[in-house]
């Protein structure tokens, strides 16, 4: 089959690569009808995520058609139509039964490094570092899905693909970091970030009733898409995001901060900026810190900071005393997607939402490649790019 494969910064290749196979009882095959990149799969890219390797098939936004079930799976049928979540679950150990799917126990097959690495284990994840089990991702024409009875969401046949799609991580994403926020109707929400991450997050903010939202990003058309979505706007590269968060809030700042940018956050040539930079570039540390540290210094005391974005290790001047004084929450995770999709399907039915709004460029997989850098540079007004394998 054909596959989208790393091999190594900005070096990705649509190759030829043997169809995967039911390896395990539980295990299904699905042939992929959709699929998309994702800001995190940028962080693989611009090759910031450790535990990569040579060959590792990409993607973890699919869904399609169940092809072939392992013999315990009794619950999934050929033919039937799925949507993937990123997070791969067992739905029974301690962790999956009280929803913490992101870190289940048992479904990270390199459960002894990631112990060694993050003190516990994580979950596994598709197309994403060895850490997480290094299984091959849903950027290709069929994926294995491990723990298929449980990691799957089944979805009916009257919504189009690029409704469901984001069903596997964005919409999640966007909907658990405005959860985690413990939104009174009384709040000001900040975003900083308005990729897809940032833009599902503004508006779940507004379906479950913030009083404000306002978004950070540089971009114009992402600008001008959050402002669609119901935020007012601040140009990062054009002025002060705490002056202006300031302003807005009679200089009381934010209640909650959500920090959809992660590890690669860009800044005006400000001092901390360069040393992330420079300190990254000679890796000693993995991280840019800039947009932690804004919220934190913006943030109203005894607010909340709801961290979807992706951070892979270490940070360097993080103001932990201005946190703990300020009395600041902070709430992160990889998403756990299945504790959440049957209320998002059920409002993509109700049509409260159509998470295809987000979506501005559809290609066939031959094209994620060049799609990456486009993706990865802004180019072309791209937001978000779904791929047909
Ligand atoms: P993206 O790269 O398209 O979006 C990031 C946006 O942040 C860009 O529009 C960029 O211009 C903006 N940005 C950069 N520096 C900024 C700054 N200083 N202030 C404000 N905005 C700034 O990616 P995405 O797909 O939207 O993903 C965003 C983050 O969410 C990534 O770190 C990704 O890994 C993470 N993510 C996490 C989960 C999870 O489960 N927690 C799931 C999906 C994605
Ligand atoms: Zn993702
Ligand atoms: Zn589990």
């Amino acid at each position: 089959m054909r596959a989208l494969c790393w091999h190594g910064k900005a070096d990705i290749r649509c190759d030829t690569v043997p169809d995967p196979r039911i390896e395990e009882p539980r295990d299904a095959i699905i042939k992929v009808t959709s699929c998309a990149i994702c800001g995190s799969d940028l962080h693989l890219y611009d090759g910031f995520m450790p535990g990569m390797e040579q060959g590792d098939i990409l993607g973890h936004e699919a869904m399609g058609e169940v092809v072939e079930v392992g013999r315990e799976v009794t619950n999934l049928k050929v033919g039937e139509r799925v949507v993937i979540p990123f997070t791969i679950f067992c739905g029974e150990c301690e962790q999956c039964r009280r929803g913490n799917f992101s870190v289940c126990e048992r479904s990270n097959r390199n459960k002894d490094l990631a112990d060694k690495v993050f003190g516990h284990t994580t979950a596994g994840l598709f197309g994403y570092t060895h850490l997480t089990g290094g299984y091959a991702g849903g950027q290709a024409e069929y994926l294995r899905v491990p723990f298929a009875d449980r990691t799957h969401i089944k979805v009916p046949g009257g919504l189009g693909d690029e409704q469901l799609l984001f069903l596997s991580d964005i919409f999640p994403t966007g909907w658990q970091a405005a959860v985690q926020c413990d939104l009174q109707p009384t709040d000001t929400v900040a975003i900083w970030g308005c990729g897809p991450v940032g833009q599902m997050a503004i508006r779940s903010t507004v379906l479950l009733g913030a009083k404000r939202v306002i978004a950070i990003d540089t971009v114009p058309e992402r600008l001008a898409m959050a402002q669609a979505g119901g935020a007012v706007t601040i140009d990062f590269m054009q002025e002060s995001v705490v002056e202006r968060l300031n302003d807005l809030t009679q200089g009381k700042g934010p209640e909650k901060c959500i920090d959809a940018v992660g590890m690669e956050a860009h800044a005006t040539a400000t001092l901390d900026s360069i040393y992330d930079r420079a300190k990254q570039a000679l890796m000693l540390e993995t991280d840019r810190a800039h947009v932690l540290r804004e919220m934190i210094h913006v943030c109203r005391p005894a607010g909340v900071l709801s961290v979807p974005g992706v951070y892979g290790g270490l940070l360097d001047k993080f103001p932990f005393g201005v946190l703990m004084n300020k009395g600041l929450t902070v709430r992160t995770g990889q998403t756990h997607v299945n504790r959440w999709t049957d209320d998002l399907l059920r409002r993509i039915e109700e049509g409260q939402i159509d998470p295809s709004f987000v979506i501005t460029h559809k290609v066939r997989l031959e094209d994620g490649p060049a799609m990456y850098k486009t993706f990865r540079d802004k180019e072309d007004g791209c937001i978000k790019v779904v791929l047909k394998p």
